[in-house]
């Protein structure tokens, strides 16, 4: 296992615009790879290689070249989404439908969050973002007709999975309504808790 060490704080001294909510948000997805299960180690899931290197040279114009090689390997050797990992197409679907801009980075970042979906935490915490609040403003800009379903402010992998279940019309809650339900705070609540970042000890690690 190779590290790149401080991986999120590489990217964003190469990014063009460090403060970009959808810079931060990919820089966190790709620094964040070695903290998601085996199965979705790839710095962005659901991208080619030649694409992700576009989005590097994209969004991170001054990165070292050394880094961008190990990254680009880093994806290439990474398994892509398939027949065993459903659950991400159908993520990335659900948030295709809702793009606001046909565009590809809009792509981008549908990818980077059916990408974060898969790790354990809070989104924004597998985001590698700062807080959830730039989150809501990620998926506001993007996706503003997804983010304004969640009007009851429902934790956010979990009302990605609502909407999953609901599209394709499986009643796995055990209540007719979320109001009267028992896991009401499983589902809803704060997302507190601090940046992965900040509990990383050497910075967010790159397996390779
Ligand atoms: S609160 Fe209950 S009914 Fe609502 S999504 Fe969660 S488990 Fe389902």
């Amino acid at each position: 296992m190779g590290t790149l060490a401080n991986l999120d704080l590489q990217l964003l001294a190469a990014a063009s615009d460090p403060s970009d909510v959808t810079t931060l948000a990919l820089a966190g997805v790709i620094a964040s790879a070695g903290l998601r299960p085996d199965e979705y180690q790839a710095p962005v899931a659901g991208i080619g290689v030649e694409e992700f290197s576009w989005l590097l040279e994209s969004e991170f114009p001054y990165l070292d070249w050394d880094v961008h090689l190990d990254l680009r390997a880093a994806q290439k050797r990474a398994a892509q989404p398939g027949s065993s990992i459903d659950e991400f197409s159908d993520l990335l679907a659900l948030l295709w439908d809702h793009r606001v801009e046909d565009d590809t980075r809009s792509l981008w970042v549908a990818c980077a969050v059916s990408t974060a979906c898969m790790g354990a935490n809070h989104l924004w915490q597998d985001m590698g973002l700062p807080s959830r609040h730039l989150l809501g403003e990620l998926l506001a800009t993007h996706f503003p007709s997804l983010h304004a379903l969640n009007n009851q402010d429902m934790k956010w992998k979990k009302f990605f999975y609502k909407q999953l279940c609901d599209r394709a019309e499986i009643h796995a809650c055990r209540a007719p309504s979320c109001a009267v339900c028992n896991d009401k705070p499983v589902c809803f609540g704060p997302e507190e808790g601090l940046p992965l970042a900040a509990m990383a000890p050497q910075g967010l690690a790159l397996h390779a």
